[in-house]
């Protein structure tokens, strides 16, 4: 007998996590409607590679939000719209907490309502703030050092208050730092302002800048640059489909680090990346930019042991060959 998978509502799913998560619960067989106000989301990738149903708004957008969930039977909600820019955070902090915290708040209020209990949400490891031991475990203290960090903080508290008040289940995952692309070619990540350490390096191997900005030689770390968690974007969506599955069967709310557990600093993606793209990219050695913690790796024990995450693609080489695939064809 055939059993239907469910709905799920993917709010941020035109983005570039949450579209890779949509693929991942396509290919599972659910049902997925995307809520997404297209300010950095992008609609050419959902109707031609995703075919999902998109619903353009926002999720401050509350009678919009009360019409989704009466129209359709939406059994668990992921969420990935957010503002995701730290330094912008720094300058523009109302942003960050109107859009992150009070849209998000907006969300749960419309799902409390609808009866909707089950939620993935996309934290980060700038909760953490500077790290105190390193890999860092999900019971570190969290002290977020920007806005960014704080505004995500703000909802994990929520969730864990809802959580106690309305019996509301949510997984949370702290993701390190999101890179590669889907492996076929089909998606990858295209921001715009690109803000981020492997877009741009591939941008500069394309030509489409002169050079890549080193933020900082003189951390202590070996070869003086910052060390990052890169963790492969096709292993988050697989992780979250796997917490999705945790709580449609009734598990209890959770909160996962997603990264690897394995540490590359800025010289070592660069040489990989020149490696991959065999372009001699022009490095500029640039002061620190505010706010980088020297070093940043998780430890992914917990998923691995209570999701079974497995993640695939570990070698900083793969990540970037996917990325590369994209770009070049995404930026010809
Ligand atoms: N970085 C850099 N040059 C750039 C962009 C980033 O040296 O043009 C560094 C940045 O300082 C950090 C690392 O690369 O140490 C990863 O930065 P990214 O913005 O990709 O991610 P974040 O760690 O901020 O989430």
């Amino acid at each position: 007998m055939l059993t239907e998978k469910p709905t799920i509502l993917v709010t941020g799913g035109a983005g570039y996590i949450g579209s890779h998560a949509v693929l991942a619960l396509l290919r599972a067989g659910y049902e997925v409607v995307i809520l997404d106000n297209l300010v950095y989301g992008h609609r050419d990738l959902v109707e031609t590679v995703l075919k999902a149903e998109l619903v353009v708004g926002d999720t401050s957008d509350r009678s919009l939000l009360d019409r989704l969930f009466q129209s359709r039977k939406i059994a668990a909600v992921m969420h990935f719209s957010a503002y995701a820019y730290v330094g912008e955070s720094v300058t523009d902090p109302a942003k960050y907490y109107r859009n992150n915290v009070l849209g998000t708040l907006t969300l749960l209020e419309a799902m409390l309502a609808a009866s909707v209990n089950k939620f993935v949400f996309s934290s980060t490891c700038a909760t953490y703030g500077v790290p105190e031991v390193i890999p860092i475990p999900e019971e570190h203290p969290q002290n977020p050092i920007n806005p960014y960090g704080a505004s995500k903080l703000m909802v994990e508290r929520v969730l864990c208050d809802f959580d106690v008040a309305y019996d509301f289940k949510s997984v949370i995952f702290r993701y390190f730092n999101a890179a590669g692309a889907d492996p076929g070619g089909l998606l990858g990540e295209d921001h715009n302002p690109e803000t981020h350490l492997i877009p741009l390096v591939l941008q500069t191997a394309l030509g489409k800048r002169e050079s890549i900005s080193v933020f900082g030689t003189d951390y202590p770390t070996p070869d003086g640059t910052c060390i990052r968690d890169y963790i492969h974007v096709n292993d988050l969506a697989d992780a979250h489909v796997l917490g999705l599955e945790y709580l449609l069967k009734g598990g209890d709310s959770e909160v996962f680090n997603l990264g690897n557990g394995n540490g590359f600093s800025v010289r070592e993606v660069i040489d990989t990346a020149k490696h991959v793209t065999g372009a001699d990219i022009q490095v500029t050695e640039c002061e620190r930019r505010p706010g980088d913690p020297p070093v940043l790796i998780g430890s992914s024990d917990k998923a691995r042991k209570i999701l079974g995450w497995q993640p695939q693609y570990s070698s900083l080489k793969e990540i970037i060959t996917h990325a590369w695939q994209w770009h070049k064809q995404r930026h010809k």
